[in-house]
């Protein structure tokens, strides 16, 4: 606990650092990645075959994987803009399932999509499954397929650190919050909260740089997001009130293709069963001083 205080406190003082030399903006490296050093490395099912499954077998004969995925999440989805690596812990399932359709790590080009691009971009073929913060919906389900799910986030709220008055949702009336197009949390507060002045953008740090410029009062989306984000700024932002939904993260895949949704729920209980997916989590989303939690049980829904 005290390690991770730590390193988040090395990352403040990293982040404060950039904005002062005023490149805070979305795209500015991640102050510090997970520790590459911990994670787990995952067998390749060499010979591994899912003749069954239309997108394995599109893989197969490209001899890559395109995965969709995020890249300004912090310890969830990120890319080091120098490097063009992805790193965090959607990533890690990501990796944990190409091994176990008998795909290397670099075999595995990933693709950013925003949210509101996901369902297009798995119905278009553009990606052959997704791992980025998706929830898993019943409204969805009717354009895309789910495996899992994997973890089990809740809607909550980031502010900046010298306001006050924001403990809930229901605070949020007359004030202005953002979150991103095509997200649950957007759908949430404009259903139920209709008093909130609600923004979207794209992408999430985008609405934190609106935050922390004082163009918003507030950003919503899930905990697990939010927490990333104040971990990397403690000085500027925290995480307020309880989590006031429920947003099971499933790896989209196209609808319809239930040979590789069941294969992908295969490789996720076998990587929660052998510790895989407990040392991914410690070594990324972790770090934001959540503890691993039990992973929420998988649903195998019958083909629909
Ligand atoms: N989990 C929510 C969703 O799938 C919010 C996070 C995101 O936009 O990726 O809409």
């Amino acid at each position: 606990m005290l390690r991770t205080k730590n390193i988040a406190a090395v990352l403040a003082g990293l982040l404060l650092a950039a904005l002062a030399a005023g490149c805070g903006r979305e795209g500015s490296p991640p102050v510090k990645g997970p520790r590459t050093d911990r994670l787990p490395t995952y067998r390749v099912g060499t010979g591994f075959q899912l003749p069954k499954s239309p997108t394995w077998r599109k893989a197969h004969r490209r001899g890559y994987l395109v995965v969709g995925a995020k890249e300004d999440q912090p310890y969830l989805g990120e890319k080091d803009p120098a490097s063009g690596v992805y790193s965090g812990f959607d990533i890690e399932i990501a990796r944990m399932m190409a091994a176990s359709l008998g795909f290397e790590p670099k075999k595995i080009r990933f693709r950013t999509i925003a949210s509101a691009n996901r369902e297009t971009a798995l119905q278009n073929g553009q990606i052959d499954y997704y791992v980025g913060t998706y929830t898993v919906n019943d409204m969805r389900k009717k354009i895309v397929g789910f495996a899992g799910p994997y973890y089990m986030a809740g809607q909550g709220l980031l502010v900046r650190t010298d306001e006050n008055d924001i403990h809930g949702p229901q605070d949020l009336a007359g004030r202005t919050v953002c979150s991103a197009a095509g997200s649950t949390p957007y759908q949430r507060i404009a259903a139920d909260y209709p008093k909130a002045k609600l923004v979207a953008y794209d992408t999430y740090s985008i609405c934190v740089d609106n935050l922390l410029t004082f163009q918003v009062d507030a950003v919503t989306t899930d905990d697990a997001i939010l927490l990333g984000f104040a971990a990397k700024a403690p000085d500027e932002m925290k995480v307020v009130g309880k989590p006031f939904s429920e947003e099971p993260y499933g790896i989209g895949v196209p609808r319809g293709d239930t040979a590789l949704r069941l294969a992908l729920d295969d490789a996720l209980e076998a990587n929660e069963r052998n510790g895989n997916w407990k040392k991914a989590f410690e070594a990324t989303l972790g770090l934001s001083g959540v503890p691993a939690p039990k992973p929420p049980p998988i649903d195998r829904y019958p083909a629909n």
